[in-house]
């Protein structure tokens, strides 16, 4: 063989595969998002940088069993569900590249991405009080500590402990506060529920509505769903833990797969996506918060007023989901 026809053999060989590595035509992203939010944006980005996005959608853990099963021959680039705790469970079993990018890094806050650069959140939602409007005052209310507390008893509503976000919620508490404390105050919470738990937030808010509690904890887009729908329910939000910690926030985001062909096209997508355009319509579509805060909310979000989000990591909401959820079956929170 010539030195020629192995070099022609090599460029063959080693172009294609280098090119493929950072360039190409087409995406496919796994998201946990529905088509409806996230068609709007795929189409946006084609219509930019001429990169096609394919998609499937399910729930997060399919997905995250359906990557593990492909292991590298996946065809995903990129994997977009909700909350962190589903995000640092996709990273830790190793599905998630690490990403250095100085355009992510700039747009979105810190506290809201992982620390290794696995995943980033893409909007957020506050995970807040609601209460009766025609039952109390806002002035009775202060923080999540508080609800714990036996003015409440036979008062407040919960979604069930199962869902991720009431493991989030308790695993930042944890964070927070220490388990010995944090258990105390959910013990508290679940001496002061006025029924069993709800299997969703909009059933919590019914409830709260119709008088069979007068305050609960519910993600914030739920609420303005279900405003939406009916503007004369006596519902208000309340902003909790103004004067310590803060709001419990969570995301969601996205990162680029481990085993994706593509990473430099899937990491530029995730940067394109944490900018204006993208923020815009991920956060409207679902009456969510851009999570880059130099996109402003929606108007009927902003409405809601401003606060103060906890700005604690949450990589926490990870890292102590198994022991928040063993904490709320000890504290008999179902
Ligand atoms: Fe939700």
């Amino acid at each position: 063989m010539n030195l020629k026809f192995l070099t022609l053999v090599l460029l063959g060989l080693v172009f294609p595969m280098a090119q493929a590595a950072t360039a190409t035509d087409s995406l496919v992203v796994y998201s946990a998002r529905n088509e409806q939010l996230i068609k709007p944006m795929f189409d946006a980005y084609q219509k930019e940088t001429g990169v096609s996005i394919k998609y499937v959608t399910d729930k997060a853990a399919p997905l995250m069993v359906r990557l593990k099963a492909e292991a590298s021959a996946t065809p995903a680039d990129v994997l977009i569900t909700v909350d962190a705790g589903n995000l640092w469970q996709a990273a830790k079993q190793g599905l998630l590249a690490r990403v250095h990018s100085k355009v992510l890094e700039k747009n979105i806050p810190a506290h809201l991405r992982d620390p290794q650069g696995r995943w980033f959140g893409l909007s957020v939602r506050a995970r807040t009080l609601v209460y009766n409007n025609k039952r109390i005052k806002p002035a009775q209310l202060s923080s999540y500590e508080q609800l714990a507390d036996p003015k409440w008893k036979g008062r407040l509503c919960l979604r069930t402990s199962k869902k991720v976000y009431n493991q989030s919620l308790v695993a930042t508490l944890i964070a927070r506060v220490g388990e010995a404390k944090a258990e105390k105050i959910v013990r508290g919470w679940v001496a002061n529920l006025a029924t069993s738990v709800f299997s969703n937030d909009t059933k919590v808010m019914q409830a709260i509505a119709a008088g069979q509690c007068d305050v609960g904890i519910v993600n914030t887009y739920y609420y303005g769903r279900l405003l939406k729908k009916s503007p004369d329910l006596p519902l208000s939000l309340y902003w909790p833990n103004q004067t310590t910690s803060g709001v419990h926030v969570n995301v969601s985001g996205a990162g680029v797969v481990a085993a994706s062909k593509h990473k430099k096209a899937a990491q530029a997508f995730l940067e394109w996506m944490s900018g204006a355009t993208a923020q815009r319509l991920l956060a409207d579509g679902n009456m969510e918060y851009p999570a880059n805060p130099a996109i402003k909310p929606h108007a009927i979000v902003s409405a809601w007023g401003e606060f103060k989000q906890d700005t604690i990591n949450l990589s926490s909401a990870g890292r102590l989901q198994v022991k928040a959820i063993k904490l709320m079956d000890r504290a008999g929170y179902k």
